[in-house]
């Protein structure tokens, strides 16, 4: 079932969105992104005579209410948004008189989903390896179906526009959809575009394909590093995770972030770029502060020469180089973390570097994907969102995506398991 020739008319909608926005701790949204992210689907319901009841997590509240992580705080900008009033829902598993109400073109907003342990899904306050765990995860997911057929309750229709966590068997994203019938349930209109531009990256490849992947640790992106050396020509591995592989051949990192029990993972890798004829670039040189801060003194030195005291925050001068020439010529990228400490102006230059080079490729034909939080905050950090070729909105789900795996929330729609 597809959103544009489906006629929402007369009916109620229950959208899944991602309005999990970050807020200013007087509760004021400092990145609207996602709100825009979901207003085509959003308004394309409305302009068809039919009525919203909008459901999302915001933060992780771990099943209990907390007053900081309300979606009330949205619910007026949301309004402006859409251009309409929207009523608030304070308990999402309490809506089904104020969903009954609703007429078409309005507008029902459920509180954070969360709140309710249901939605995850997962036992609450008891540790993994209890003995009581297994039962408590079994009586949990039955209480999960109750919540999600209370949800689904609500409306005629299921749409689910939330990529970001579309990689969960959450209540709203997966299991809602198991009670609604398949010619009642789709993908919103960013999921259709995240789930092309994925199809993008996987099936079509233009070559020489580069995937830039950095932040802090290797421990965390070692999934999809594995599965992009069977994909990719050039695979740029920067950030954070520079300093574990320059310790394993064998270097001094100082202070800088460095996992000291993946040291042989990090050889592994190299091993198997190698017997895979994948062109690993790592950083030779990089930007060393003496302190974890914008202002901390700085010395650009070997990855494998920093001295004491000293931490690689950045990528240095050759490594730009080095990097933009992996980039520049490439036809298809990914981007999946940033070169640095990027947040910090004065550690930004090997993040910059990336992004131009990705910019440059791009104007040259290449297609360019660049996804997850923080990379998506460096290109927005640039001003260069609108020069590459897709900014994708999810961060786990874009890596399990592209590693392959099937996303609940797609498969939820469906029909698959
Ligand atoms: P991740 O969540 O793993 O994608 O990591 C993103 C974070 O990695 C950003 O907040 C960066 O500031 C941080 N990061 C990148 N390079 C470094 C570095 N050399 N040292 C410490 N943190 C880094």
């Amino acid at each position: 079932m597809n959103i544009d020739n489906f006629n929402f008319a007369g009916l109620k909608a229950l959208v899944r969105v991602d309005f999990n926005v970050p807020l200013d701790e007087n509760g004021k949204i400092t990145d609207d992104t996602r709100i825009r992210g979901a207003l085509p689907t959003l308004k394309k319901i409305l302009a068809d005579g039919g009525s919203l009841i909008i459901m999302s997590h915001m933060g992780k509240p771990k099943g209990k209410v907390n007053p900081k992580m309300s979606l009330s705080q949205i619910k007026d900008a949301v309004a402006k948004a859409l251009d309409t009033t929207v009523e608030f829902a304070p308990d999402a598993a309490d809506a089904a008189a104020a969903a009954a109400a609703l007429k078409p073109g309005e507008v029902l907003l459920l509180e954070n989903l969360r709140f309710h342990a249901e939605e995850e899904g997962k036992p609450v306050g008891i540790e993994k390896d209890a003995p009581e765990y297994e039962a408590a995860k079994k009586e949990m997911k039955e209480r999960q179906k109750e919540f999600s057929k209370k949800l689904a309750s609500y409306a005629d229709v299921y749409v689910n526009d939330a990529f970001g966590t579309a990689h969960r068997r959450h209540a709203s994203t997966a299991v809602v959809a198991d009670y609604f019938d398949s010619d009642h349930k789709m993908l919103g209109y960013l999921m259709e575009k995240e789930v092309k531009a994925v199809d993008n990256i996987l099936s079509d490849i233009k070559r020489p394909f580069t995937a830039i992947m950095g932040g802090s640790k290797v421990s965390t992106k070692i999934g999809i590093i594995e599965n992009l050396m069977d994909k990719v020509d050039n695979l740029i591995l920067c950030g954070g995770m520079t300093y574990t592989f320059a310790k394993a051949m064998g270097g001094s990192v100082g202070t800088s972030i460095c996992e000291n029990d993946k040291l042989d993972l990090a050889l592994d890798i190299m091993k198997k770029a190698k017997e895979k004829g994948v062109n690993l670039v790592l950083g030779i040189d990089c930007i060393a502060g003496d302190a974890f801060s914008n202002d901390a003194n700085t010395q650009v030195c070997s990855v494998k020469a920093i001295p004491d005291g000293w931490e690689g925050l950045d990528a240095g001068p050759e490594t730009r180089v080095l990097f933009a020439n992996a980039i520049k010529g490439a036809k298809t990228i990914l981007w999946n973390g940033p070169a640095g400490v990027f947040e910090f102006d004065n550690f930004a230059a090997g993040s910059r570097a990336v992004a131009d080079a990705i910019v440059e490729a791009t104007e040259n034909g290449a297609f360019s994907l660049v996804g997850g939080g923080d990379s998506v905050a460096c290109v927005n950090k640039f001003g260069l969102a609108d020069k590459v070729s897709y900014v994708s909105t999810g961060g786990g789900a874009l890596l399990e995506a592209i590693e392959g795996k099937i996303l609940p929330g797609i498969a939820a729609i469906r029909g698959e398991k």
